[in-house]
């Protein structure tokens, strides 16, 4: 467009510069020739937008679409779009052996009739069945309503948010208040109750991070994906974590040098929970009224809270006594052993010989042997003495070899590249390839 004005204005200067050199020209024929350009350049005009203009015109495809509620059927729904029972039957049919689908979910599918214009018949039906597929059925000639899935690719693509804690604020509000999912502050929680305690080490003012994927369809949002990285100023200095897929395409978190960053147990294994009783020496038992040493940590926890265990282990104890009530004790790898007291009941399937994963439920808080209220009593034992769950040195489940270390090291940069561009312009949209995403999570 920008061309033809210019080469216009050319032959119009051309034009007019020519008249003048033979001095003879008369008001008409410059009349007429202004016109004449005027002409040129509207035609032109004309041209260039008639393409837009003529998309607008022809694509007037007509879209029908149908929620499915509680109570409706295939049939119910396709009958009210006025198909033949014959033609029910063959969809259904299509539908089954193609594309394996046979319930319809109320509140979650979704029917697009489409229709080439709004007065043509259906010659499609797109049904929109979960955020990673859909179904397109296609009238075909003659009326063969050929059914065929199609796969949405995941687009996943990372987001960036940041906060502090804000005054009187716990870390779930505050990150709720940053613009964090909630799934990702239950993920970080995760990640983070390995280095600190949420309950005794948040200050007001304190700053975070979280850089972590979401998972888009067709341009829409489905779901969040993993945590990337995290960024926490704890009170015994800065938590950070990164994400890091090994050459073994095992993946893990790992600290700024490549430390594993996932601890053989967990300081505090319920995520959240308020410490009510430190680990001490001494102290005076609240119900034996004299003084003797706290040999664990107490955290607050209704009756009936689920324990997860600290760390993979095998359970060596299930059982009652005076002071513990019903307690589990769990021997890890190495050196590490750790009790869990005041149980109201044991979970199912935990026995003495059972093999637990870090994080597998064993109990249920309660107030069960020498208790004033439900807590968890949560001691650790290393080389058989009582030692502070809250500042014992854990050791990392798994450490990055060099090779491995030295890859860490070029992911980590990438991470915190990606951050900095986010933090620069948060809108824009930066995916990151280099693993095997697709295993949603
Ligand atoms: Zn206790």
């Amino acid at each position: 467009m920008k061309k033809a004005k210019y080469i216009l204005k050319k032959i119009n200067t051309k034009l007019v510069t020519s008249c003048k050199k033979c001095g003879n020209i008369n008001v008409l024929s410059r009349i007429v020739l202004w016109i004449a350009v005027a002409m040129a350049v509207i035609a032109l005009g004309v041209v260039c937008f008639y393409k837009p203009a003529r998309d607008a015109v022809f694509s007037n495809e007509s879209h029908t679409v149908i929620e499915v509620k509680s109570g409706d059927t295939l049939s119910s729904i396709l009958g009210n779009q006025g198909f033949s029972m014959r033609d029910i039957d063959t969809i259904s049919k299509n539908l089954k052996k193609d594309a394996d689908f046979t319930t319809l979910r109320a509140g979650r599918d979704k029917f697009d009739f489409v229709r080439e214009n709004e007065n043509a018949p259906i010659s499609k039906i797109i049904i929109d069945n979960g955020p990673w597929n859909k179904i397109e059925i296609d009238c075909g000639t003659p009326d063969t309503w050929q059914c065929q899935k199609i796969e949405i690719a995941r687009d996943t693509r990372v987001a960036y948010q940041e906060g502090e804690i804000a005054q009187g604020s716990s870390f779930y509000l505050s990150a709720m208040q940053a613009g964090i999912p909630e799934g990702i502050i239950l993920d970080v929680y995760d990640l983070l109750a390995f280095e600190m305690d949420f309950e005794r080490d948040i200050r007001a003012g304190q700053k975070f991070y979280v850089l972590y994927e979401e998972n888009f369809a067709s341009d829409k949002k489905v779901d969040n994906g993993r945590v990337l990285a995290v960024s926490f100023d704890a009170l015994r200095g800065n938590v950070q974590m990164y994400r890091y897929e090994k050459a073994d395409g095992h993946a893990g978190y790992y600290d700024e040098n490549g430390n594993g960053a996932i601890k053989s147990l967990k300081r505090t294994p319920i995520n959240n929970a308020k410490i009510t009783s430190k680990f001490s020496g001494k102290r005076k038992h609240p119900v034996l009224g004299y003084t003797r040493a706290h040999k664990g940590v107490d955290f607050r926890a209704p009756t009936g809270t689920p324990i997860p265990a600290a760390g993979a282990g095998r359970v060596v104890a299930r059982s009652y006594n005076r002071g513990h009530g019903n307690f589990v004790k769990i021997r890890h790898n190495g050196s590490f052993e750790t009790l869990y007291g005041h149980m109201s009941k044991f979970a199912k399937g935990v026995k003495v010989g059972t093999t637990v994963r870090q994080g597998q439920i064993i109990g249920y808080a309660g107030s069960t042997g020498l208790s004033t209220g439900p807590h968890l009593h949560y001691e650790i034992i290393k080389n058989g003495v009582h030692v502070n769950p809250m500042t014992v040195k854990l050791p990392a489940i798994d450490n990055l070899d060099a090779k491995d270390k030295k890859q860490f090291m070029v992911k980590k940069e990438l991470l915190l590249s990606t951050i900095k561009s986010l933090k620069g312009n948060p809108k824009q949209i930066i995916r990151l390839e280099e693993e095997s995403t697709k295993d949603s999570k």
